[in-house]
């Protein structure tokens, strides 16, 4: 879920001041921190429900800047690609990078001293180095086949 993010004329902190489901669409998108570690493929073990990272980027994702290059019409070529909102958190929670702000604060977390949104700075993401930046392999160049060799702990 990495977009541009517009984070300007946002109330203080307005995430500890409101529920989730009562975000207007601007608060909800400016929570996302442009990591780009929802963007990873995941392997999920189909018997205990483990989910892990593999380094393997979705095709569309940009390692450089961590966002989405078709973001607008990316059903168009990635149609699984899950629409997050606050009825769906409870469904997808589960598999969400630990450092996800929307898991964070589903979980009942404050967000983490780097995030964006407590910086003012779209760069502290990445300075903070819990981002995908430079270090993904393209989807394209990686069989699925080859996914397990690509298993990553997750930045944090
Ligand atoms: S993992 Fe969460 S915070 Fe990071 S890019 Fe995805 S939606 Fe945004
Ligand atoms: S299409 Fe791919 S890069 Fe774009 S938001 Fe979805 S998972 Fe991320």
């Amino acid at each position: 879920m990495t977009n541009q993010i517009n984070r300007t004329g946002l109330a203080k902190r307005f995430w500890e001041k409101k529920p989730l489901h009562k975000l207007n669409q601007q608060e909800w998108e400016a929570l996302c921190d442009g990591c780009g570690k929802c963007c990873l493929n995941k392997l999920e073990d189909e018997d205990s429900g483990e989910v892990v990272l593999t380094r393997v980027a979705c095709r569309l994702l940009d390692d450089q800047s961590c966002q989405c290059t078709q973001y607008p019409i990316r059903h168009q070529f990635v149609p699984e690609c899950i629409v997050l909102k606050p009825d769906n958190l409870d469904t997808h929670a589960y598999w969400m990078p630990q450092t996800c702000a929307y898991r964070l604060l589903w979980q009942g977390n404050p967000l983490p001293d780097w995030h964006p949104l407590l910086t003012q700075d779209p760069e502290s993401v990445h300075a903070a180095e819990v981002s995908v930046r430079g270090w993904t392999v393209s989807e394209f160049e990686t069989p699925i086949e080859e996914w397990e060799e690509h298993i990553i702990e997750e930045p944090t």
